[in-house]
């Protein structure tokens, strides 16, 4: 093992309802104050559960110090929660930040000269459409003309592909879709599983539409941004709202124009 860096391993689980009756018990472990939702809305709650315990920071080299990080490297990290705190009420970035319990940002690199490989395939699930591929395309397209500087191909097969979009009939627990990454050392996502489900914890059959929002809030999550505390925004844990919003742009704008990573 060459040690150059570590990999991170964690799940961002997303749970989406489509709720009629919001008399069920939805269980958050963050954030914990998600409001109730309002009948017909979607709701969602999340679980930020790592998979194992925190990697080891990456191995310092021999004969060195293993102290935290260098003055330098401590100054960029200042000048970007800086930068963060600066975009408060432009981005949801500080809010998610300050709820962080690892302090990192994560993101693509900058892929679009190289486009991210998404293998979309079909699905195999009970109640599985073919619109759903299509609901999940939009998704994507979204994102990307909001001008983030990540392009993905839907096309890629699968034994290439980066980023994964699985099927299955329900989740065991409250959840419609769920995003899981893994990142290196750097902060740098390596690669995703968006995982949806085809029948809501009702055993409602999901439409189209409810695919197109769970996959808009997804493919956030696959883009690094973790939930918004307004309900305005897709990212907020019950999304309301069926379309990006100026701060889930700006958001991810801002994401991807900071350096990811540890930012302490
Ligand atoms: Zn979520």
């Amino acid at each position: 093992m060459a040690g150059r860096f570590s990999l991170n391993w964690f799940a961002v689980a997303s749970v989406l309802i489509v709720a009629a009756i919001v008399a069920d018990i939805v269980r958050r472990t963050w954030p914990a104050a998600d409001p109730v939702a309002a009948p017909a809305s979607v709701q969602e709650s999340l679980a930020v559960t790592p998979d194992s315990p925190p990697a080891p920071r990456p191995v310092p080299a021999a004969g060195s110090v293993a102290a935290g990080p260098g003055y330098i490297e401590q100054l960029a990290h200042a000048e970007t929660r800086r930068r963060l705190r600066a975009s408060a009420g432009i981005t949801y970035l500080n809010d998610f930040l300050a709820a962080s319990t690892d302090s990192m940002l994560h993101r693509w690199n900058n892929r679009i000269a190289s486009p991210v490989r998404v293998y979309v395939g079909p699905g195999r699930a009970a109640n599985y459409q073919p619109e759903y591929a299509d609901a999940i395309r939009w998704a994507f397209a979204r994102w990307m003309s909001a001008g983030v500087p990540v392009r993905f191909d839907l096309d890629a097969d699968s034994a290439a592909a980066e980023v994964r979009i699985r099927w299955r009939v329900q989740f065991d627990i409250d959840r419609t879709g769920q995003t899981d990454l893994t990142w290196n050392g750097d902060g740098h996502i390596e690669t995703g599983v968006i995982t949806f489900a085809t029948f809501d914890p009702q055993g409602r059959p999901m439409t189209t539409d409810d695919i197109r929002v769970v996959a808009l809030h997804e493919v956030g999550h696959l883009l690094g941004l973790d939930h918004s505390p307004d309900s305005a925004d897709v990212m907020f844990p019950v999304s309301r709202v069926r379309d990006l919003s100026e701060r889930d742009v700006q958001s991810a704008l801002v994401l991807y124009a900071l350096a990811p990573g540890p930012l302490r």
